[in-house]
């Protein structure tokens, strides 16, 4: 009895407050999207390594890519549809610098980089009826 009592409350403290989901299933199934999505190759490129940030909540951050690194970043406490979103999201930046296509220290192609994951990420937080995670071309953020 209290072992089912501590799985449930591990099963509901996981899907409110997104704990222990860096699992591989989760970030699998958005390196996949993120790939298919972007349209970008990963034949042989890893994908990032996912760590939580809990302080980036308080800088209204969801979650980022470390440029030049291979580790992509996100906050603690998103619901599990809105941390795949932003998951995927930061995977299409992640591709974005392992490919170069962009100088993301011209503020254009820092617009241009955003627009393009969030096109991906549009589609996904769609899908999963995340309606606060979708942009639509709203970009002004981010110089566009
Ligand atoms: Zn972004």
């Amino acid at each position: 009895m209290r072992a089912l009592l501590l799985a449930a409350l591990f099963f509901v403290a996981t899907a409110v407050f997104g704990i222990a989901r860096a699992g591989s299933q989760f970030e699998s199934a958005a390196w996949q999207e993120a790939c298919e999505l972007s349209r970008y190759s990963c034949r042989s490129i890893k994908p990032p390594v996912v760590e939580y940030d809990e302080t980036a909540r308080m800088t209204g951050l969801l979650g980022y890519y470390l440029l030049g690194t291979r580790v992509v970043f996100l906050a603690v406490g998103l619901k599990p549809h809105a941390e795949y979103a932003v998951l995927v999201h930061e995977m299409v930046h992640y591709l974005q610098y392992v490919h170069a296509k962009y100088d993301p220290s011209v503020k254009l192609e820092k617009c241009f980089m955003e627009s393009e994951a969030f096109s991906v990420s549009d589609q996904v937080a769609k899908r999963l009826g995340v309606p606060e995670m979708i942009r639509d071309g709203n970009l002004l953020d981010y110089g566009c």
